[in-house]
């Protein structure tokens, strides 16, 4: 067989990911990564600083031998750990027990494992090399080291574009092609500051869970790391009152936080310093009508779709592109074809999970701690403890689960109409008509497909 070469832009999370799922098959694949090698120079960052990973990403992992020594510095999250404004906090599990459970990996860390296991699959990388342009009609690409300017040419016979939510290759995509690109700011953005361990040397609060202050517009989140501290990601509007329009400083970030996140508070001692010193974040969702060129060029990942993060998946979902990447490519001959195929699986769901994760926002911010959401969650539980083949809860879809997410989406608006409907009227679940209510749940859904 002819040799199947592929060049593979970007060495982020989805582009080390797929380098080692092809070159395990083996692929020749190149990989030319704008930033320095984060294992000689320490990693850069630039996004947020750790990530929850789900079945999705587990799975993705697992194909590429990755997940033990993933799973060796992960820290898992049950549930969400509420936290009111007066204090109080509510432990609200994510799944059933802990097989149901996300998981907290730092970036940088998985970066590494991830680069590392490209190259000993064999996968070829090369550092400071940031696409610049590209000549589709050669199959020519050059990529500029931005330590001198230098621009490097080398010829391809398909490019993946992995280089993340700006990506340059979508770029020179959408010189020689429509993408029907289209972008849609939130409105709000983010802040990374920290909870250092405690002074005796363990978490300050509780480890296993993602900490959620709930605020109405706004929110914090708090992610557990190995080392024993937390990234808190404060979320404001761009606009309006409290926002990052009225919040502009160091003073105005400690004001906010004593008045809405209280007890958070002493647990953050640089809070001024890393409000000023910390990037603002922008949050987005990317949509495109067309990932590729023929056999020439495709995009997965953020590149291809980048999505709001209140639903943890952005990264599950690029790993679960690779994936279907790598399989198509494997069973079809015919690139351009395989290219075809992948986006047709995809895109519909990654249209699916943007969607989601916007509902998420909304969710998280203003929704976990009212009273009709409460119930409703209560008898989302119930139904799936007693119809567990037909009414699994859309994040257990999303998240322990590897159904289409477009499944899962669509599932899980029939399901809410019926959490509202079965509700309704009732303040409690005791005054429920239990035999009603599973005719019904029978009757409007069928037993769900149970995934390979
Ligand atoms: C605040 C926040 C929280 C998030 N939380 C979660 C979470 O909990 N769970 C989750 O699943 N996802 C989460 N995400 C989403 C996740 O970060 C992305 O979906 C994921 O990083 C996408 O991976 P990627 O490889 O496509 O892109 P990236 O990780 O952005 O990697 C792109 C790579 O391409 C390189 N590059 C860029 N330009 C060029 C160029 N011109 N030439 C060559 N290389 C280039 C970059 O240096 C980088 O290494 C979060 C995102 C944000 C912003």
């Amino acid at each position: 067989m002819a040799e199947r070469r592929i060049t593979i832009v970007g060495a982020g999370l989805a582009g080390a990911l797929l380098a080692t799922l092809l070159a395990q098959r083996g692929w020749k694949v190149d990989v030319y990564e704008k930033r320095g090698d984060p294992r000689v120079q320490g990693y850069g960052g630039g996004r947020s600083i750790n990530l929850a990973l789900a079945e999705r990403g587990r799975h993705a992992l697992r194909m590429a031998g990755g997940d033990d020594e993933v799973m060796a510095q992960a820290v898992m999250m049950r549930g969400r750990m509420v936290h009111f404004l007066d204090g109080r906090t509510d432990l609200q599990r994510y799944g059933k027990d802990d097989s149901e459970v996300i998981w907290s990996v730092h970036r940088g860390e998985l970066n590494l494992i991830l680069l590392d296991l490209a190259e000993s699959a064999g996968a070829t990388l090369h550092f400071q090399r940031g696409l610049a342009d590209v000549d589709f009609d050669s199959r020519t690409a050059r990529f500029r080291d931005d330590r001198d300017g230098g621009l490097h040419e080398t010829a391809f016979d398909s490019l993946v574009g992995a280089d993340g939510a700006g990506s340059a290759l979508r770029a020179a995509m959408m010189n020689v092609a429509d993408l029907g690109e289209r972008t849609e700011f939130l409105g709000h953005s983010y802040k990374e500051l920290e909870i250092p361990p405690s002074p005796e040397g363990g978490f300050s609060i509780e480890p296993n869970a993602l900490h959620i202050w709930p605020r109405g517009r706004y929110m914090c989140i708090a992610l557990p790391n190995d080392e024993q501290t937390f990234t808190v990601t404060l979320f404001l509007p761009n606009e309006g009152d409290p926002s990052f329009a009225t919040v502009r400083n160091g003073t105005d970030a400690q004001a906010l936080f004593e008045r809405d996140f209280a007890d958070a508070v002493p647990l953050i001692p640089n809070l001024q310093r890393d409000f000023e010193q910390n990037p603002t974040g922008l949050l987005a969702t990317l949509y495109l009508d067309n990932w590729r060129i023929d056999d020439r060029a495709v995009l997965l990942g953020d590149a291809a779709h980048a999505m709001v993060p209140f639903h943890g998946q952005g990264m599950n979902c690029a790993f679960e592109d690779c994936v279907a990447l790598a399989n198509h490519l494997e069973r079809n001959a015919d690139r351009a074809a395989a290219f075809a195929a992948f986006q047709e699986e995809r895109l519909p769901n990654a249209r699916a999970i943007q969607q989601m994760a916007l509902e998420n926002y909304l969710e998280m911010r203003d929704r976990v701690d009212d009273e009709d959401y409460l119930l409703q969650r209560a008898l989302e539980r119930t139904l799936a403890e007693r119809h567990p083949d037909r009414f699994v809860p859309r994040y257990a879809m999303v998240t322990f689960r590897r159904l289409p997410y477009a499944v899962a989406f669509e599932r899980g608006q029939l399901q809410r109409e019926l959490l509202v409907e079965l509700t309704r009227g009732h303040a409690s679940l005791d005054t429920l008509d239990w035999d009603a209510v599973d005719a019904v749940v029978r009757e409007r859904l069928k037993p769900l497909p149970v995934e390979a």
